[in-house]
């Protein structure tokens, strides 16, 4: 610690700390115009000046030494420190001094007595309205430089600069051209720290930053990925005004993305359900509460009537809160009698769940993203989190630059990629045969951890004889992979000192998804990089939506209950059936898949969909919308009309994140909580009111009648989340689980002592490479890969409701220009794609980021048919969509309609 004085009072700071934290910590308050925490400093405003032992320095920049003597008080440094203050305002015209203005020159002005008539002399600059989220008035801009770090250092993105000279120098975008033309990804970072009101987003929002915490602000959690970002509220007149980035948000740290930060219009969207809807005489008609409940509990018991409880099922959400999951799951279980529960992990990370139990034992990430991000070495397979998850992809962006090694596994050139050491670039749907050419190198160098491979592993013999199978030169052959390549990647894993991997749904959505997580979780395992070892961070799978990770811990699974004891153990039965009173019955339901099949096949007789849009996510959507034609009753909570939707028997009209009370569960196992900052249209209902009203409504009291009774009762049936509880996180914000005791912390690394597996060892997988569903052939000679844009999230149904949709206007189809060459296709012209199974219309894109023969869209815009294309190949072990590989061809049409 270094200890010094500061107007006289003694304080203690630790090593590293500036003369500014310094002040900070004495109470004194500086103006700091250049400077901003999450920043580097830059020392170029002078508007912090202090004395320290007679010197006069900026204290922004000035290390602190032990037993300086700081004068922040004296006459002649506030002097100063007015002066640099006046110059740089009277520059600028009045109006940025204005009372009403919140920014922090006008604050340093009015504490500092400056008049704001005094300022005014600079000619005009004009502004840059181009954008939806970020206007630029340049007659504002004090050129300090932070929104320029911002975007570099923070975000990664690098689309700002200085230009001009002198008095002249104003922020624009790198680009040139306007700013809504630009690199800017809207993640907000500029609007966030301008200390001047230069860069701001129009509308209520203007001005408002997140630099001082207004107890008026509601906090909660990002509704959107599962990064869990901690999001301000501002609300004015019952809307929200603006969402800002929590400085102490302890997965954001104060930053956010497009998404989270901005995407909010669809709240107040005129296509809002705001009323139930019931089909009468085959037309979806506005009726009451009790109406549409009625029904749906008639349609319950008439379906139970006919084919026993097994003839009901439930879709659970991701999207929706913990509580609101743990609800439906009780509902089916309790009330209804069957397993029939599902979520859409079913859809991405079923494989994880399965693969990292079957590795380690539990069902999650094995280490908090806080210590990944101190590794040396980072692995990032199969995902982009660049645009899928922003936050993270940032953090880990900015990790690479300040020198951690960096290898990225992926098909398509992702953000990462370009920061790489080591661009791995596999053949869709060959990733097991990559993670086996890692791992043979890792043993044929002798990079591994012997003595945690004999104490703490088991399974050695059967994978070293299978690596003898998988020499770099034949996995370049599968996979397209350079074998010096794999060696160079294996290499820069194996010698790392802490090591991470971090990967996504270019790892799971396979058919042999979870033999991909085993193979992968194969690497730290052999390194001793997992469970506690110090020499590694184990493996992290980048979670697709905000509570997909909380929607299978609270049991919305067919097999597993909350906490993820197995329906099929009666310990676990016991223990769920001592707190709910009721039988659970033995037998795992249906999946997603299996209830679209069942209902196809007379089997299902209602189904009830809670959030998802499964006409536009799930595979091959013409049979999705054969099952839901053929299930006599199908219900649908839900924000919009969805193709979904337009297929119900009864349509509930729902709150969504910003207008609900609970919590999500993000990537890392966090437990966070989700608060209502608004109130649903209308008479739209939360989800977790609608699952108790059907239950009212069919005779049945599920007790637990607010969201912390539930989570409460949740930690009676699960003891992982025993010590979890609304108020605990109220006072703490985040907390990880496992977390089984109120008086302890969560379990952020996992396994220190043992893993949680029979046998207490991490088991490794021996499963050989298997060729995907599809291949490509001479009908169909493209590879098609999904995944997701930057500017959109899954369905598009929150984000083309709103200044998104200008971002990004339609979907695209990205495709390599040799391709382009070989098919007529021409740069945004409009193509169709055809598949085995079905058919998209697309704008192309024509670029180097996909290898020749492969091509690349997301499926955001439902109406443009994207997951007509995908097959219904599963993974074997889980159902998982082979969403990754899908043989198409290409060709040019005249028309985009
Ligand atoms: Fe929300 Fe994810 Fe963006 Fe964070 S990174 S603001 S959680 S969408």
């Amino acid at each position: 610690m270094t200890r010094l004085q500061v107007d006289g009072v003694t304080v203690e700071l630790p090593a590293g700390a500036t003369l500014l934290d310094a002040a900070r910590a004495a109470g004194a308050e500086l103006p700091t115009l250049c400077h901003d925490d999450r920043l580097r400093p830059a020392g170029s405003c002078r508007t912090c000046l202090v004395h320290a032992d007679g010197r006069t320095v900026a204290a922004c920049v000035t290390p602190a030494e032990p037993g300086t003597a700081v004068d922040t008080v004296g006459e002649e440094v506030r002097e100063l420190r007015r002066d640099a203050v006046a110059l740089i305002a009277s520059a600028l015209p009045p109006r940025a001094l204005a009372d009403d203005s919140p920014s922090e020159l006008a604050e340093a002005c009015h504490e500092s007595g400056i008049d704001p008539t005094d300022s005014g002399a600079a000619p005009p600059r004009g502004s840059d309205e181009s954008h939806p989220y970020v206007h630029l008035d340049r007659d504002l801009c004090i050129a300090c430089g932070r929104c320029v770090r911002m975007c570099a250092d923070v975000q990664g993105t690098f689309a700002l600069t200085l230009t001009g000279r002198g008095a002249d120098t104003v922020v624009a975008p790198g680009t040139g051209g306007p700013w809504a033309a630009s690199d800017c990804v809207a993640c907000g970072g500029c609007v966030d720290t301008c200390p001047t009101g230069a860069i701001t987003q129009p509308g209520p929002g203007r001005g408002l930053t997140s630099r001082r915490a207004d107890p008026d602000r509601v906090r909660t959690t990002c509704g959107y990925c599962g990064v869990g970002c901690a999001l301000d509220v501002v609300v004015r007149d019952e809307r929200v005004a603006a969402v800002l980035p929590a400085r102490d948000g302890p997965v954001n740290r104060g930053h956010a993305c497009v998404k989270g930060r901005f995407s909010y219009g669809y709240l107040t969207s005129a296509e809002r359900l705001t009323e139930p809807l019931v089909r009468r005489g085959g037309v979806l008609t506005p009726a009451s509460w009790d109406e549409a409940i009625a029904v749906v509990a008639e349609g319950l018991r008439a379906a139970v009537g006919h084919g026993g409880p097994d003839a009901v099922a439930a879709i659970s959400s991701a999207r929706a809160t913990n509580e609101e999951n743990y609800l439906v799951q009780k509902f089916l279980r309790t009330v209804i009698g069957t397993n029939n529960v599902d979520n859409c992990s079913r859809l991405c990370h079923a494989p994880s769940a399965a693969g990292l139990t079957a590795s380690f034992g539990r069902a999650g990430g094995t280490d908090s993203f806080d210590d990944v991000e101190t590794a040396d070495c980072l692995l990032v397979v199969g995902a982009n989190p660049v645009e899928a998850h922003p936050v993270v992809g940032a953090r880990l962006l900015q990790r690479a630059l300040a020198g951690a090694t960096l290898v990225v596994a992926d098909p398509r050139n992702v953000g990462l990629a370009r920061h790489a050491d080591v661009r791995l670039r596999p053949r869709p749907g060959t990733n097991v045969a990559l993670f086996h050419g890692l791992a043979h190198v890792l043993v044929d160098e002798r990079l591994v951890d012997p003595d945690f491979l004999r104490d703490r592993a088991t399974g050695l013999d059967e994978l070293t004889e299978l690596l003898a199978d998988y020499p770099p030169e034949r996995v370049a052959g599968i996979t397209g992979v350079p074998a010096d390549d794999i060696r160079r990647a294996a290499r820069l894993y194996g010698r790392a000192e802490r090591p991470a991997v971090l990967y996504g749904l270019g790892v799971t959505e396979h058919l042999h998804g979870t033999d991909g997580v085993r193979t992968l979780a194969n690497l730290p395992i052999l390194r001793g990089a997992v469970g506690g070892t110090g020499h590694g961070f184990g493996i992290s799978p980048l979670r697709g939506q905000n509570n997909v990770q909380g929607a299978s811990d609270m049991g919305a699974l067919p097999d597993l209950l909350p906490g993820y004891g197995h329906v099929t153990d009666p310990e676990a039965r016991d223990r769920a059936e001592a707190v709910w009173g009721r039988p659970v019955p033995p037998t795992p339901g249906l999946r997603i898949p299996e209830m679209f099949e069942a209902a196809r096949e007379g089997r299902l007789r209602a189904l009830w969909i809670i959030g998802e849009d499964v006409c536009a996510t799930d595979p091959d959507s013409r049979r999705v919308a054969e099952a839901l034609d053929a299930c006599p009753l199908v219900v649908v909570d839900e924000l919009f009309l969805s193709g979904t939707a337009r297929h119900a028997d009864v349509v509930l009209p729902v709150a969504s994140w910003l207008e609900k009370d609970g919590t999500f569960v993000n990537f890392d196992r966090r437990f966070q909580r989700v608060r209502a900052a608004v109130r649903p249209p209308g008479t739209a209902r939360t989800d977790f009111e609608v699952v108790h009203a059907v239950a009212t409504a069919t005779g049945a009291d599920l007790g637990c009648p607010t969201p912390a009774d539930a989570l409460a009762e949740c930690g009676r049936v699960a003891p992982v989340f025993a010590g979890l509880s609304h108020a605990r996180l109220d006072r703490e914000g985040a907390v990880p689980w496992p977390c089984p005791s109120p008086d302890r912390p969560g379990e952020a690394t996992l396994y220190a002592r043992e893993f949680a597996t029979p046998d207490g060892r991490a088991h490794l997988s021996a499963a050989p490479y298997l060729p995907p569903g599809e291949e490509p052939d001479a009908d169909y000679p493209l590879l098609l890969v999904t995944g997701r844009r930057w500017a959109h999230y899954n369905s598009g149904s929150m984000t083309r409701r709103g200044g998104n949709l200008l971002l990004d206007t339609r979907g695209r189809l990205d495709l390599h220009p040799e391709d382009a060459v070989r098919y007529g296709v021409r740069d945004g012209a409009p193509v169709v794609v055809d598949s085995r199974h079905g058919q998209a219309r697309l704008i192309a894109r024509v670029g180097a980021d996909l290898a020749p023969g492969q091509v690349f869209c997301a499926f955001h815009f439902p109406d443009e048919g994207v997951n007509s294309l995908t097959s219904e190949h599963a993974d074997t072990v889980t159902s998982c969509p082979e969403y990754k590989v899908t043989a198409v061809r290409v060709r040019p049409t005249a028309s985009d309609d």
